[in-house]
């Protein structure tokens, strides 16, 4: 039953259980009323019957003669009886020759006898009225009794009754309608908190997306119709910079920016089984997709609708998406482990600062494959794992190579050769990064010496992760490998990414100082993909920039990246750094950087990285190596 037909039956049931109170009440007191005006006038007919029979008395003395003035003015349901001191009947006859009525009165006898006046008494639904009064200067007394009074009383109160019953039925047929109409009213009034309550719990009060808990009831209940043909693809977005949009411009203007963007999202998925957002600035989206593809698309599409600026106050705000995604029933089946392995994802996609990444088991830190690495991982040096790769720097200008850097490898005994973009971060996590370092520092330094004393002069760059700009025992533990090598700073360059030195700027700028004071040369990493401010730039003591290869390798199909390399080397040469460009892959690319002047490239155009042995043959036998001079020179 709804709240309305609730309300509806409880209220009429209310009004009739009043008027049935009301009815038996008002019943009780009009009877009583009437018992009353009953009583009084056999009071009344009785002294003056009294009256009578005193005066007939003091004329004739005679029983006989008193009986005939007895039933004078009475009717049917009246009987006047005569007592003697001793209560016996002595008249009228009628009574005492009729067995039944002495009957009746004999049962009433204790109550009427006992005092002068009137009363009443009730015996099988009838009610009965007497009065027994003295016959003054005689030895009788007189009993009026009024047998029934149902004959006379009772019509009025039926008829009160049914005048009562016809308001009760008009009471409760205004009344049904007036709680008809308020029933109806409060109803309405009640669905409408409900549905308040019911929105404020599912969402979020800001955008009027879904909320979390929302998200997570819908993505379960969906997953119960998923199968091969039918996957569910979960997103999670979160706003690059968005913070800074905050801090510098205010949270309405950022409140604004996210009322924005979330009709937006409305908007352009419709299609969505739900979009939530989960707060701050993460937003989460579920869809029905039948393949990877269509999974894709979605990410695509959602990337180019957060791209376009949003117009608020007098200001354009760009602002950028990063995204992660799990796809159901491949890698979860819960809305829970798809939402922690989408955010897996996007974290992973934020770190290399590439826009949107799709969860892989083989990445993700809490996959039982990756427990495994990381236990492997504390071992790596010990078990003689690590190698070290090296992919040459070749000078722009004279084609040839001047250097290397140094890209180490993971030697897995059983998953094979591993990426350093999967081991490096977890090093970081187990605090294995130091070692690492240390061990690619004397290896690369060492091999570095070796091809110094075979008459090969090439520069050795080593990657320097941000963990370890922070300790103030590096500048010696290089210099005494360096040392120990015998091999002049100068030939020794270490990388450093932007936001590396932004951990700790202070104590890494004197680190920085330190090294550049040791005569060894600092290059700036990944540059572009930071958000190192150009002042700040000048301060840093770095020799060389390292344009981010995710700009070089577009910078042909994206004018805006070709924009980005073109304004870094300017700035570099304007501040006298030299440029570094890696991931040229094509020899278009190598021409256009030729053109706009870039200093040093490195790709697998040129060479990908390879063992020291490889290198040696690459040496001599390509048109970037050595040059036949130089290997005239080394036999
Ligand atoms: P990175 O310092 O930016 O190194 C350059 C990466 O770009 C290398 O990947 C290299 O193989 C790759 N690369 C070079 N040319 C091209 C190209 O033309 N196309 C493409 N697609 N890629 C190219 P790798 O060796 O996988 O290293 C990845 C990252 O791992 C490095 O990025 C570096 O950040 C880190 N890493 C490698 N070795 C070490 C190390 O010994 N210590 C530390 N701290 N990090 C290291
Ligand atoms: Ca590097
Ligand atoms: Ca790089």
């Amino acid at each position: 039953m709804n709240v309305r037909k609730r309300l509806l039956t409880s209220h009429i049931a209310v009004i009739l259980i009043v008027m049935i109170l009301f009815g038996f009440f008002s019943f009780q007191i009009a009877k009583h009323a009437v018992i009353d005006k009953e009583m009084e006038i056999a009071e009344e007919i009785t002294s003056a019957k009294a009256d009578l029979l005193t005066r007939e008395y003091q004329k004739v003395p005679d029983i006989d003669y008193l009986s005939r003035f007895l039933n004078l003015y009475g009717n049917d349901s009246d009987l006047f009886i005569l007592l003697d001191d001793n209560n016996n009947i002595i008249a009228p006859k009628a009574v005492v020759d009729n067995s039944e009525i002495l009957m009746w009165l004999n049962y009433l006898k204790n109550n009427i006898y006992d005092s002068y006046g009137k009363n009443h008494t009730e015996l099988n639904d009838l009610t009965y009225i007497w009065a027994l009064y003295p016959v003054e200067n005689t030895p009788y007394k007189l009993v009026y009794l009024c047998a029934d009074i149902d004959k006379e009383t009772y019509p009025i109160i039926k008829q009160l009754m049914a005048r009562m019953l016809a308001t009760g039925i008009v009471i409760l047929w205004i009344a049904s309608w007036v709680s008809l109409v308020m029933s109806s009213a409060i109803s309405q009034q009640l669905n409408k908190q409900r549905q308040k309550l019911e929105r404020q719990a599912t969402q979020d009060f800001l955008t009027g997306l879904a909320n979390r808990e929302y998200l997570q009831s819908t993505v379960d209940k969906a997953l119960k119709g998923c199968d091969s043909n039918k996957k569910l693809l979960l997103i999670l977005m979160d706003l690059d910079h968005f913070k800074l949009i905050n801090d510098t411009l205010g949270h309405k203007v950022g409140d604004m920016l996210l009322k924005q963007l979330s009709d937006r999202l409305k908007k352009h998925f419709q299609d969505a089984i739900v979009i939530s957002r989960l707060g701050g600035d993460e937003f989460a989206f579920a869809f029905f997709i039948a393949n990877n593809y269509q999974a894709m698309q979605k990410i695509d599409k959602i990337l180019s609708i957060v791209d376009r600026p949003f117009a608020i106050d007098s200001f354009s705000l760009d602002t950028k998406g990063s995204i992660g995604a799990a796809i159901a029933p491949e890698h979860g089946n819960t809305a829970m482990s798809l939402i922690r392995r989408a955010d897996i994802a996007m974290y992973q996609a934020k770190e290399s600062g590439g826009g949107f990444g799709i969860y892989d088991h083989e990445k993700d830190p809490h996959s039982v494959a990756h427990l495994t690495l990381m236990t492997d991982l504390r071992h790596v040096i010990e078990n003689d794992q690590l190698d070290l790769f090296y992919q040459p720097k070749i000078d722009m200008k004279s084609g040839k190579i001047t250097g290397v850097e140094a890209l180490c490898r993971w030697r897995h005994p059983e998953q094979g050769m591993i990426r350093p973009d999967i081991f490096i971060g977890l090093a970081e996590q187990i605090g294995m990064i130091k070692p690492i370092t240390l061990w690619v520092l004397y290896v690369g330094i060492n091999q570095c010496k070796k091809w110094h004393r075979a008459g090969i002069p090439l520069g050795i760059s080593i990657n320097l992760s941000a963990n370890l700009l922070q300790d103030s025992q590096l500048p010696s533990r290089i210099a005494d490998a360096l040392r120990n090598e015998g091999l002049p700073a100068e030939y020794l360059t270490l990388e450093i990414t932007e936001t590396a030195i932004m951990k700790d700027p202070a104590r890494a700028m004197e680190i920085l100082k330190q090294l550049d004071a040791m005569g060894i040369q600092l290059s700036l990493d990944d540059f572009g993909t930071g958000y190192t401010s150009l002042s700040y730039l000048k301060h840093l003591p770095v020799n060389e920039i390292k344009i981010d290869k995710s700009f070089v390798m577009d910078m042909l199909r994206d004018s805006d990246d070709a924009t980005i390399v073109l304004s870094i080397i300017q700035l570099a040469h304007s501040m006298q750094r030299e440029i570094v460009a890696e991931g040229i892959e094509s020899s278009e690319i190598w021409d256009a950087l030729v053109t706009l002047g870039c200093d040093t490239a490195q790709g697998f155009y040129m060479a990908k990285p390879m063992p020291a042995d490889e290198l040696e043959r690459w040496l001599k036998e390509s048109q970037w190596g050595l040059g036949e001079e130089a290997i005239a020179k080394l036999a």
